[in-house]
């Protein structure tokens, strides 16, 4: 059984024990609570929100330690792709660098003798065609709906946005980085950034429009910044 508080998933597992407990696991900061077989829902939720502070403040510290370990774009690995994971598997030859996507995995294709950084490269390229062929799309059916007009697009690799939006060019730019997040994301990003071309900030007026356009855009964009 499983549980939120405060939007942190707990886990919940009935136990023949006497008292509850509760355990935050090192190194994912998965909440996991040890409860009495007949201890009610309400009883166990109660205690899991006395203690939503600990937890928070658990979770931070192994977030802070948590590796990130560096992917190295070898087989095995795991890619990231509209939000799913996908194993890779490198395969080497002469030919020029490309990736190919089948039965679930992401399949690199690249010189044997290849660096680090062009095998990183050659999977950025990737990316950035699947969101040039998922990005007109998503514009062709927004403009209708907002009324605005996109006249140039491209996506950039940026460190710290999304998005952005030149209005009085009525351009926008989206991050390469969407790529790996699920295809809600991408269409958030777009639709944020077209919104632009309605209203520049971040105001009331804005946020409006989004309610409109994409109703659901708070989740997504909480998702995006935990990313
Ligand atoms: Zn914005």
């Amino acid at each position: 059984m499983e549980i939120q508080i405060e939007g942190i998933p707990i886990t919940i597992e009935k136990k023949k024990i006497k008292n509850i407990y509760l355990k935050v696991l090192s190194p994912n900061g998965k909440v996991v609570i040890s409860a009495p077989k007949r201890m009610s829902q309400k009883a166990i939720e109660e205690f899991a929100f006395s203690k939503s502070t600990w937890i928070k403040e658990k979770r931070k510290k192994y977030e802070g330690r948590m590796p990130q370990r560096e992917l190295q774009y070898e087989t095995g690995e795991q890619i990231l792709f509209l939000g799913k994971t996908y194993p890779l598997e490198v395969k080497y030859w002469n030919g020029s660098n490309k990736v190919t996507f089948s039965e679930e995995k992401i399949q690199m294709w690249i010189k044997e003798n290849s660096t680090r950084e062009q095998r990183e490269k050659c999977l950025n390229e990737w990316y950035r065609k699947q969101l040039k062929m998922r990005i007109p799309k998503l514009i062709d059916k927004w403009e209708p709906v907002m009324n605005v007009q996109v006249k140039e697009w491209n996506v950039k690799n940026m460190k710290t946005r999304w998005g952005t939006c030149n209005t009085s060019a009525q351009r926008i730019w989206l991050n390469l980085q969407l790529a790996k997040s699920k295809p809600e994301c991408l269409e958030y990003v777009v639709v944020h950034e077209m919104t632009h071309l309605l209203e520049q900030n971040h105001n009331e007026r804005f946020w409006g429009f989004m309610d409109s356009f994409f109703p659901d855009w708070r989740t997504i964009k909480a998702e995006l910044n935990r990313i």
